[in-house]
């Protein structure tokens, strides 16, 4: 290699397809809720690293299961059994019964793609519908499933059969789901789509009438899994009964997973017409395991839930929804949603220099996905600093 050819370390992005906006921000480490950059610059990451890093960074446990597992066994193809998948998927049946049985692959476009093809083999249909707002990822099925047209414009025409309904609106999902449709699918709080909840009611009503009609029903927990809402999963806010579950992000922790449950009374799939090399790996297994024990054991769930409400309410009170810039300000448990009537961006770059890291959900919401471990003085200390960067 010549001295030309020598990568420039001095500029992090220089090889980056730049399809990610640069945040002008090269974070090195983390530790807990916080992350550093390479001057040793501690900022509070808000953003889970888009919802994945539930148990914060470099948790002692799940670095641990970890590294005892890439000692033991890191591949292991699903054609073989193994113990620590095996483990895993009984942890998520336990958590999701009637649900009992769980593709795993490596992440939440892939536990979408795996869903749309479960629907079509089962049912027959290869319409799907899906609600105007939604992420559901970026391969073509998925983001034939997924809504706004910034992700989409540049990739006509994507699958056909899939139709976008507007959320809440029941006579709108009554029109559109007729008999070619083989699949409901929906967040139950659109994240990327602006942290927006959708009711129980409406939840309640899409789930029947799937049922009705003859299509599956499935919730695409990628965002909202694992705790994110204070509950286990955004489903149980409405206690529905989901066909089909996708999960992502959080449930390892930041180690690449994803996984589809379903029954296998009602969803059927000949052996060898879908799979994934990487999927189910036993380091991700171990990972997620990890990650749902510890969950479980420190009562993250509660603790989403209510320091959630406690961020809620001091964001509500202090920033006076309706009021001035801020049109709302919404969510559940650690998955907080402010819109504004002007755009978003300049004031996440504001938190970001005073050491607060926050996501965008469309251009005017900023939206707030922290670990579900941050203590509660930092949350507090979050919500200080969000309401002083937007009225500054
Ligand atoms: N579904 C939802 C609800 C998401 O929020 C995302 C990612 O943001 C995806 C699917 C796609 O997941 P991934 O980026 O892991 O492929």
């Amino acid at each position: 290699m010549t001295e030309a050819q020598q990568p420039d370390v001095a500029d992090p992005t220089r090889f980056d397809s730049g399809f990610a906006g640069y945040r002008q921000l090269e974070l090195v480490s983390g530790a807990g809720a916080h992350v550093f950059d390479a001057a040793g610059r501690r900022y509070l990451d808000a953003t889970s690293q888009y919802g994945v890093t539930s148990l914060g960074h470099a948790h002692p446990d799940l670095t641990r299961a970890i590294a005892e597992q890439a000692g033991r066994m890191v591949s292991c193809f699903a054609s073989f059994a193994n113990d620590r998948r095996a483990e895993l998927q009984a942890k998520l049946a336990g958590l999701l019964a009637p649900l009992d049985r769980f593709f795993l692959c490596n992440s939440g476009t892939e536990a979408v793609e795996a869903t749309l093809k479960l629907a079509r083999a089962t049912t027959g249909r290869h319409g799907v519908l899906a609600l105007a707002g939604g992420f559901h990822g970026r391969s073509l099925g998925a983001l034939s499933a997924t809504h706004q047209p910034r992700h989409r414009q540049s990739f006509a025409p994507l699958l056909e059969g899939f139709r976008h309904v507007r959320p809440g609106a029941i006579e709108a999902l009554e029109e559109a789901l007729d008999d070619s449709i083989g699949l409901v699918l929906l967040e139950t709080i659109q994240g990327e789509g602006g942290v927006r909840v959708l009711s129980d009611e409406y939840l309640t009503h899409a789930r029947r009438l799937a049922r009705e009609r003859g299509a599956l029903f499935a919730v695409d927990e990628v965002q909202t899994g694992i705790g994110r809402t204070g509950r286990m999963f955004g489903f149980q806010h409405a206690d529905l009964e989901p066909d089909l579950v996708c999960l992502a992000k959080g449930l390892a922790g930041g180690f690449p997973i994803g996984a589809v449950g379903y029954r296998h009374e009602t969803v059927s799939l000949k052996g060898g017409a879908h799979g994934s090399t990487f999927g189910g790996n036993p380091l991700a297994a171990a990972a997620a395991g990890c990650v749902l024990e510890v969950v479980e054991r420190d009562g993250l769930v509660e603790h989403a839930r209510v320091q959630g409400e406690l961020l809620l309410e001091q964001l509500r009170r202090a920033l006076k929804p309706g009021e001035g810039r801020v049109r709302d300000v919404r969510g559940r448990g650690l998955m907080i949603g402010i819109e504004l009537t002007d755009p978003a961006v300049p004031v996440q770059r504001e938190l970001q220099a005073r050491g607060f890291l926050v996501l965008g959900a469309g251009p005017r919401v900023i939206r707030l996905l922290p670990p579900l471990i941050t203590a509660p003085e930092d949350l507090a200390a979050l919500g200080e600093a969000v309401a002083e960067a937007i009225q500054c």
